[in-house]
């Protein structure tokens, strides 16, 4: 076989028309139909209980964010005309063991974090600070503080907290740390956060977006005037081929977050290795060599550092198949594990561009309005292309009017925009 056929291959696995996206915007409308009247459906529409900010909250917060690979805690001021100030960021990282320990263990190590965060940054525990948690996992609240732990996704499976309060797990964490100046004011979603803090300034922003380990939206819901977290990672109307299939199968969630599979940093490496894997075996690629692409070793980051080789010769692509042991690799193999890539991290585009197409389309089916989608996330941030693939997709989707539709990068938005929803709840 050649190069070109192996690429005709694997294109037809990964390839999405334009048609199977507009099938999707509309399985997404009903699957949001069904979660918003309590039905069954992959998406959980979950009520948030957080209200609009003014823009005049003004103070000190601190904020936890809490999400798939690191785990921050930072210091906000809020100033006057909607100014927002990060004055101390500081960087955890939870050992996977922790991730998958007791929820006791994994509730210490955060409070321990602050603890360390409070001395680190000089803060110390003499004044009071009201905190917002956020939280990035499904979670059904009853308040603006409290919320119960529906499951754990991503790599997640700490014991003995879905089905509690982990609002009342962090305050009995902080407890036994020693630590009294520190409330918790507020609990939130990392989409919601991201939403807020870019409404904090713009008021044409009504929906919030993460791609990091995983990926997940909120939107303000026309009929409540609320915001609702989709947990759209979940969503599973969407067709699968052999690798997905194979790919959920070995995943400590089979069935579950289906299309975060296809689309966030957690799980795109691990399915072009399925890809690489059944090429090897096949003897397509990489045949006389002894190549193994074993569980784990592609990752996002890998795929993403694949795709930024744009010298001719892919030297940055030979030297990691060098480092790999995969030595003397010839210029069409690099261009076809690069393509590879593309096709994967493509199809993640494009099904994230009918994602937010439809969450946008749900609010204004006509696009008469504005719409500023506020993004978070690692992958959206550093993996070439996302946006223009994904604003490339909605043009195709809807023509013109897809420039209704503005795509706004707000780093860090999941940590200041908790804060910020902390003050409102405050009433600072
Ligand atoms: P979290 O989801 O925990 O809040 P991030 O938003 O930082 O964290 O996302 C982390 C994910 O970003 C990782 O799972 C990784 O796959 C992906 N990532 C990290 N570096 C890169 C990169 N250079 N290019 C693309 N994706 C990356
Ligand atoms: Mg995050």
């Amino acid at each position: 076989m050649t190069n070109d056929a192996i690429l005709k291959k694997v294109k037809a696995d990964f390839d999405l028309s334009t048609n199977a996206l507009r099938e999707m915007v509309g399985a997404f409308h009903d699957e949001m139909r069904l979660g918003l009247e309590s039905q069954v459906s992959s998406l959980k529409m979950l009520p948030t209980f957080v209200d609009r900010a003014s823009g005049d909250e003004r103070g000190r917060f601190l904020a936890l964010d809490l999400g798939g690979t690191n785990f921050r805690v930072l210091q906000v001021q809020l100033g006057s005309g909607g100014q927002v100030k990060v004055e101390h960021v500081g960087k955890y990282i939870i050992p996977r063991a922790v991730m998958r320990g007791t929820g006791e263990q994994l509730f210490n190590f955060i409070a321990q974090s602050i603890d360390t965060f409070l001395v680190d940054s000089r803060i110390g525990y003499d004044e009071k600070r009201d905190l917002g948690f956020t939280f990035s996992f499904p979670m059904k609240q009853t308040d603006i503080v409290n919320g119960i732990l529906i499951n754990w996704t991503k790599d997640f499976s700490a014991s003995g907290v879905v089905g509690k309060n982990v609002t009342k797990l962090l305050i009995a964490a902080l407890k036994r740390q020693g630590i009294d100046s520190v409330e918790i004011a507020a609990l939130a979603n990392d989409t919601v956060g991201t939403m807020v803090a870019r409404s904090y300034q713009d008021q044409d922003c009504d929906v919030g977006i993460i791609f990091g380990t995983g990926t997940n939206a909120c939107y303000r819901e026309p009929s409540t005037e609320t915001i609702v977290n989709i947990e759209w990672g979940n969503f599973n109307k969407l067709p699968l081929n052999r690798y997905d299939v194979k790919h959920d199968k070995a995943s400590g969630n089979p069935g579950k977050q289906v299309m975060e599979k296809m689309i966030s940093g957690m799980y795109l490496g691990g399915l072009v290795q399925l890809v690489l894997s059944d090429l090897i075996q096949t003897r397509l690629m990489f045949k006389n060599r002894r190549a193994k692409f074993s569980k784990g070793v592609f990752t996002t980051t890998r795929m993403s550092q694949v795709e930024s080789d744009t010298s001719r010769k892919l030297t940055k692509v030979e030297d990691y198949l060098d480092s790999i042991g995969i030595i003397d690799s010839a210029l069409a193999e690099r261009a076809l594990l690069q393509r590879i890539c593309e096709l994967v991290s493509r199809r993640a585009m494009r099904i994230s561009a009918a994602a937010m197409s439809a969450v946008v389309t749900w609010m204004d089916p006509e696009l008469k309005d504005n719409h500023t989608v506020a993004i978070d996330g690692t992958l959206y941030e550093r993996y070439p292309g996302f946006k223009k693939t994904i604003l490339a997709t909605l043009t195709q989707l809807h023509g013109k009017d897809a420039g209704k539709i503005k795509l706004v990068h707000t780093k860090d938005g999941s940590g200041i925009g908790v804060a910020v929803v902390a003050a409102v709840a405050a009433h600072a």
